[in-house]
């Protein structure tokens, strides 16, 4: 529009300009672009002195109040004509995550804030009839009664009992097993199905306003690891303590693996720092100039995203050599991590196997002789280990598949979020040196510098 001529300095009838309308459209590649002009400032207002936070508290787009919010582009608690804040916007339609961010930026001093009727936001969230209404309602009664100079804290009792979780639930199922004997095989066949079927339908966040990740992945996974654990070490290592060999392998595989699952956790996946930003472009403007998508520009870290970065709303950071978002370690898995990664999940696969042979070994020992009890009794007598054996072979089938994807995404210099599909298919061995060096060296063979090396 601006190159056929369109004039920015156009105001409409409420005296909205240009600025406020890509706010309430949403575009924060539109909203960049026109502060980059120089032509508008957030503080502007219209002629009821509506600001572009009171905009976008209406839609409740939250990528648009935080990018407000940000760098204090937007004051939190500008009043329009009618002295209504944005914050009374957010509570009148029940929006709980908007009003959180307001709050958080604020301080609980904007929830005393009077409209020109004598209205607080809780008393405009009160008229609501939803259940949203209801819910917000609940939190800012809660908020109303601490001091006005405070800002709201992130509550984590939630976070670290959902983490929990499926240890205690896989816990509670396995002593009820026991407890009801013979028929315990029968419970867990029922139980853990419909238990694995409700972690696996989970949302990625948590259902509350703070919108934390979920960690009921997290939490499968170690409860995994625990139980695993726990029935080696109390039930099948005792059972099989003369085979020393096969013991003092497990233990120090158990334990390098833990090692690898607690680094994999805490490493940077490869945040994107701004010494790391594509240098070809430093504005919106330059980007379209360059027929570019505007996507590359982050609209969260406000960065220019190189090639093969992306952003992860859950870890909220652009991570280099993105590769996925691993919902079970809760962390992304970029330039930094990727070969841990991979090395992690080999020695998962490994422990799994290690598990299922001596489990295997264990039964074998156990119930070959000349007097084998009658298949009831062995269900009866080993219920845990029986779980825990077809458990860890299901995991190791989806560890199989998840290293045949990176394999794959590796042979071919790429990750997985960024793979395409080769269009000459090279030799299995040539893929295989690939990977090989990748785990050995760290190093990402790309297509263009294979392409480069043949012809050199
Ligand atoms: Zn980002
Ligand atoms: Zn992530």
């Amino acid at each position: 529009m601006l190159q056929h001529g369109a004039d920015l300095r156009i105001i409409d009838h409420q005296g909205k300009t240009a600025l406020h309308h890509s706010v309430a459209g949403g575009n924060i590649f539109a909203m960049q672009y026109l502060n980059e002009t120089g032509m508008f400032s957030f503080a502007d207002t219209d002629k009821f002195q509506i600001t572009p936070l009171h905009l976008a508290a209406s839609t409740g787009n939250t990528d648009v109040i935080r990018y407000l919010l940000r760098n204090n582009r937007c004051p939190a608690d500008a009043m329009d004509q009618q002295g209504v804040t944005a914050l009374h916007i957010a509570a009148e339609k029940g929006a709980a995550e908007v009003s959180w961010l307001l709050l958080q930026e604020a301080g609980l001093r904007i929830l005393h804030l009077k409209n020109r009727n004598g209205l607080t936001p809780l008393d405009l969230c009160r008229q609501g009839t939803t259940f949203r209404h209801q819910q917000l309602t609940q939190i800012l009664i809660k908020y109303m009664s601490l001091p006005a100079d405070q800002k709201p804290k992130e509550s984590y009792g939630m976070y670290y009992w959902t983490l929990m979780l499926p240890s205690v639930c896989g816990a509670v199922i396995l002593l009820i097993a026991a407890a009801l004997g013979g028929y315990g095989w029968i419970f867990c066949l029922l139980l853990f199905p419909w238990f694995g079927r409700s972690i696996l339908s989970q949302y990625h966040r948590m259902n509350s306003y703070q919108g934390l990740p979920n960690p009921v992945y997290v939490g499968t996974l170690s409860a995994g690891i625990f139980h695993s654990l726990l029935c080696f070490s109390l039930k099948i290592m005792p059972g099989i303590w003369p085979a020393t060999a096969l013991l003092h392998v497990s233990v120090v595989h158990f334990v390098v693996v833990l090692w690898m699952f607690w680094k994999v956790l805490t490493k940077d996946p490869g945040r994107l720092q701004q010494g790391d930003a594509d240098p070809r472009f430093s504005s919106i403007m330059s980007l379209v100039e360059a027929n570019q998508n505007p996507s590359k520009f982050c609209i969260y870290c406000e960065i220019f995203q190189p090639d093969g970065c992306k952003h992860c709303r859950l870890c909220n950071m652009c991570v280099l050599e993105y590769d996925h978002h691993c919902l079970f370690l809760n962390h992304c898995v970029g330039r930094n991590n990727h070969r841990l990664f991979v090395v992690f999940i080999l020695g998962m696969a490994a422990a799994h196997l290690i598990f299922i042979s001596s489990a295997a070994y264990y039964l074998f020992t156990k119930y070959s002789g000349p007097s084998r009890p009658a298949w009831a009794a062995i269900l009866e007598s080993e219920a845990w280990v029986l779980v825990m054996l077809i458990m860890n072979f299901f995991t190791v089938i989806w560890e199989c598949w998840l290293l045949t994807e990176q394999f794959e995404a590796i042979s071919m210099g790429t990750t997985t979020y960024f793979k395409r599909c080769e269009s000459v298919r090279r030799p299995l061995w040539q893929r295989w040196g690939t990977v090989l060096s990748f785990l050995l060296e760290g190093k990402r063979t790309t297509s263009r510098q294979r392409r480069s090396s043949i012809a050199i």
